[in-house]
């Protein structure tokens, strides 16, 4: 099993077990259950920069039984999770008005948290596992010269741009370059078409067509 495919395999099993824990809560603690809008099937990804980053990560909203109070949701909820493993704190939260408990916890770099009010009977989960990063980053890999002096075709000199690779020579043919923390940017040279700008992809230029100033790159042409 290579490393990405195993990265996957673990963020998962992440995945997994923060729908189990999810269901469990929502089963338990709210009434008219939807556990398909919990939308854990896909990973999210979590940071566009290399290595690409990725999570699950969801947010379900429920309502608690009329009989129930919200403190004794928080403390259901609490006991609960405790019994799961998960590191739980709880704390108060005034949002325009609205005093909410809130739940936090923590198990294996995955967290829920749990809000929950006497002034409303909406409890809302959200529910997130650790970051992984899926794909390695690649490494620069030099792509073959279309033409090298011994496959010239005659008639033809080799691009003075590319030397004969045929690829845009500033970013290897990637079509994009590294700027700064690793970000990407488009290609200045190619403007991501990959190709050397030059030759057009063909690493050889005829040389009965080349310009007065193309001349001044190949000081051995009659
Ligand atoms: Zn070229
Ligand atoms: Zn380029």
């Amino acid at each position: 099993m290579d490393r990405t495919s195993k990265a996957r395999g673990e963020l998962d099993r992440l995945g997994r077990s923060l729908r189990a824990q999810l269901s469990a809560l929502i089963t338990d603690l709210t009434i008219r259950v939807h556990l398909r809008r919990l939308s854990l099937d896909e990973p999210k990804l979590a940071d566009p920069r290399e290595p690409l980053r990725y999570h699950y990560a969801t947010i379900y909203q429920g309502n608690r039984p009329a009989t129930v109070t919200a403190a004794e949701t928080a403390s259901r909820a609490t006991s609960l999770l405790r019994a799961a493993g998960w590191d739980v704190t709880a704390s108060q939260e005034d949002d325009d008005g609205i005093l909410w408990t809130v739940i936090v916890a923590h198990r294996d770099g995955s967290d829920i948290r749990i809000l929950t009010s006497e002034d409303t009977p909406v409890v809302s989960f959200r529910g997130q596992t650790a970051v992984v990063a899926l794909r390695p980053p690649q490494p620069v890999q030099q792509p073959e010269p279309v033409r090298t002096p011994e496959t010239v075709t005659p008639g033809y000199v080799l691009c003075y741009e590319c030397e004969g690779l045929g690829w845009c020579p500033r970013c290897a043919g990637r079509g994009w370059m590294f700027a700064g923390s690793q970000r990407k940017s488009r290609c200045n040279e190619c403007h991501a078409r990959k190709v050397c700008p030059i030759c057009r992809g063909q690493g050889e230029l005829s040389a009965s067509g080349l310009s007065q100033y193309q001349r001044g790159h190949y000081p051995g042409l009659e």
